[in-house]
């Protein structure tokens, strides 16, 4: 069952309660380069991130955050902007007030907002900008930058104890502390209970479930969930997902960004399709029709299956962003592509529509089965261009047209 939040309003985002877990992601352009970041944020939301953080680390980029909202606004991209605020993040909030109004939520590191006595006031500036411009906060701990102060005394404090925990638990608890003692801090100076988010984020997997586990039972703040520097491709894929499916199976979390290190010149987008994945997998939302197929085996020796496969996947997400706004529902459709009629034709019998490729030794047909009947059997040259045409035919006969809006 999931676990009772409180929701917060992130511009049209409602994160928390009793609202879908949201997909968020963040951008690595310069932020001072306008059209870029623009263009990225474009390209992540109509991938699917229903949230898009961005830094903002200098004046050039707190200058640019406006120009930023208002050329999405141009492109028809309505997504609402976080803005990533670190040491000086009290000072760009003061000095660019365009950018406090045109970004829908801060990310403040209470370990980075300024040391010795300098964090207090410059943790309370910024909450106070949050609360004259109405905007939420994402208290987001991150243990590569934990409070060292409040981790010295944890550890002297662990020190003097009769039965001392281990360093990791100090740290654990460190982190975890960090979190709910700042949000605790940010409504004593007047932010409001449901204008908060919390995050701690790690990049160890044990670590992380244990630290959420511990912050969901202290408290009833919507919580981000994701493991800091994942790391690459399947690495980081792997560990975000073994990470965060245990606590979205116990009901923890409420928003997720899987943090991917892009491969040089790889695709941003990638972070927001491998998040809607993991939450469509484990069955807790639909963003896009499942394609569903076998491995592949001795009996699959040409190319032909796995080119298929990887057709109908693209040609299913490149059309998501249209048949999202046209049909009701077709994110819950599933296709089957399988190798060979060995378990092709049970597999597609469970599938919205299936298709069997012809195994090794087979006779060179490809029935295609629709909501379990067997309905044709393509062959010849032209299966994957036919059979692409059938998932197109089926999503415009299956699924009720919505009202333009
Ligand atoms: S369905 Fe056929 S091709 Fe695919 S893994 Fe099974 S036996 Fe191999």
């Amino acid at each position: 069952m999931r676990r009772q939040s409180v929701a917060v309003r992130v511009g049209s985002i409602r994160v928390g309660g009793s609202n879908p877990i949201v997909v968020q992601s963040m951008t690595n352009t310069d932020t001072a380069d306008v059209e870029s970041t623009a263009q990225q944020v474009k390209s992540l939301a109509r991938a699917g991130s229903e949230l898009v953080r961005i830094t903002v680390n200098t004046a050039e980029a707190a200058a640019a955050v406006p120009a930023i909202r208002e050329r999405l606004e141009q492109m028809g991209v309505s997504v609402p902007l976080i803005g990533d605020f670190h040491f000086n993040g009290h000072k760009l909030l003061r000095e660019y007030p365009a950018c406090a109004e045109a970004l829908a939520k801060y990310r403040i590191n209470p370990g980075n907002v300024g040391r010795g006595s300098k964090r207090d006031p410059q943790f309370a500036e910024m909450i106070e900008v949050a609360c004259r411009y109405a905007k939420p906060v994402r208290i987001g701990v991150n243990w590569g930058s934990l409070d060292q102060d409040l981790l010295t005394r944890l550890m002297d404090e662990n020190s003097a104890s009769a039965q001392p925990l281990s360093a990791q638990q100090i740290m654990r608890k460190a982190v975890v502390l960090s979190a709910v003692q700042s949000a605790q801090r940010a409504e004593e100076l007047g932010l409001p209970h449901d204008r908060i988010v919390l995050s701690a984020k790690v990049s160890g997997v044990q670590d992380l479930i244990a630290i959420y586990r511990d912050l969901a039972a202290r408290c009833d703040y919507p919580l981000h969930l994701g493991l800091t520097e994942a790391g690459m491709g399947s690495k980081g894929i792997v560990a975000s997902t073994a990470g965060m499916a245990v606590l979205l199976q116990e009901g923890i979390g409420d928003t997720i960004r899987v943090s991917l290190t892009p491969e040089p010149g790889g695709d941003r987008t990638n972070e927001v399709i491998v998040a809607q994945e993991i939450l469509q997998t484990m069955g807790l939302r639909s963003f896009a029709p499942m394609v569903v197929a076998c491995p592949g085996c001795g009996r699959t020796t040409s190319t032909v299956f796995q080119e298929l496969a990887q057709r109908i996947q693209t040609y299913i997400r490149h059309r998501m962003p249209d048949w999202r706004k046209q049909y009701a529902g077709v994110e819950d459709m599933t296709v089957a592509v399988m190798g060979c009629v060995v378990n092709g034709p049970g597999e597609s019998k469970h599938a919205n529509l299936g298709i069997s490729l012809p195994g090794t030794g087979e006779r060179p047909v490809a029935p295609v089965y629709e909501d379990g009947e067997k309905t044709v059997t393509l062959k010849g040259e032209r299966i994957a261009e036919e059979f692409q045409e059938l998932v197109e035919q089926y999503v415009a006969r299956k699924y009720a047209r919505k009202e333009p809006a």
